[in-house]
């Protein structure tokens, strides 16, 4: 079966359950429901079919995911172009300057003499590789640039005027939200519905709704050299000042509201503030139990 088609089939039970818990079982309708967990909206088994409901990677396919769950198209696709390419940006960017090789090309100008040749660069084993792009060059300018440089090889002068520059465009702030977002989908898929249709969640989908409105920043760490790779779930349970669910997405820690007793966002903020160090380093040790890392919704508190 269509992997769509059976994630919808173990979220909608799941779902209906959570709802008739929380009192509603009078509203609900017949067929099977599954809401996109992001925006709320409730969408049939025909949605599926249909590709209103779309398989979405946690974190961005771009900087690293997997396929983990659904979400609506709508969603999935605002995602992409409003947060997660900013994420990818930076991180292509980041890597670039500590001179990781990851394959990636970014925008660069090289300049020999102030002439300048518009293309992408690279970083590769033996160092940084910048190629001429033709379109994005001016042919009396591009041609320019070679004569200097081919005059640079016939002299022999081994300290040619060169330099260059690599161009990064991305938002800081909505490179955040992607990987708030993603922390948010990977709890839900860990957690269940019962986790997320909280008031104390609420924060989090405003923030998708208002990418330019920062609700969310003080949830944020970051741990420049740690791994990309790795992925943790953490029910932190001491200090209890700090209680909640850290996320850790390669060097991002997010942290979300606690599964039991969450304290409300305002006061996780603060709390988090207080424990801020220079940097985005917190000064205390968190403790608590770690949940596996989810390569499917799994729904376990449901
Ligand atoms: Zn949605």
């Amino acid at each position: 079966m269509d992997k769509r088609l059976r994630w919808f089939d173990e979220g909608a039970p799941k779902l209906r359950h959570v709802l008739e818990l929380l009192g509603v079982a009078d509203e609900l309708p017949d067929e099977d429901f599954y809401a996109c967990p992001c925006c709320l909206v409730a969408y049939p088994r025909a949605a599926v079919e249909v590709g209103l409901l779309t398989i979405e990677d946690v974190p961005p396919k771009s900087v690293g995911g997997r396929p983990l769950l659904l979400t609506c198209k709508s969603c999935n696709n605002t995602a992409g172009s409003d947060f997660d390419s900013h994420a990818a940006t930076r991180a292509d960017s980041d890597a670039f300057m500590r001179g990781q090789v990851t394959g990636r090309e970014l925008s660069a100008t090289v300049y020999i003499d102030g002439i300048p040749l518009r293309g992408v660069a690279q970083r590769t084993e033996s160092g940084v590789q910048i190629f001429g792009v033709p379109k994005k060059n001016d042919p009396k300018v591009e041609a320019a640039h070679f004569e200097a440089l081919n005059a640079y090889a016939d002299s022999g002068d081994d300290q040619p005027n060169f330099s260059f520059t690599v161009h990064t465009r991305f938002d800081e702030v909505r490179a955040r939200v992607s990987w708030i977002r993603a922390a948010y989908l990977a709890a839900f898929a860990a957690l269940g519905w019962g986790y997320i249709l909280r008031e104390v969640m609420d924060p989090f989908r405003d923030q998708l709704k208002q990418p330019d409105v920062n609700i969310l920043q003080t949830y944020f760490l970051r741990s420049p050299g740690a791994s990309p790779d790795e992925r943790r779930i953490i029910l932190v349970e001491r200090p209890r000042e700090l209680r909640c669910v850290a996320v850790v997405l390669g060097e991002h820690t997010i942290f979300l509201p606690g599964l039991f007793e969450p304290l409300p966002y305002d006061e996780l903020v603060e709390a988090l503030a207080r424990r801020r160090q220079s940097g985005d380093r917190l000064s205390i040790q968190l403790d608590g139990k770690a949940v596996p890392w989810p390569t499917r919704a799994t729904y376990f508190m449901d």
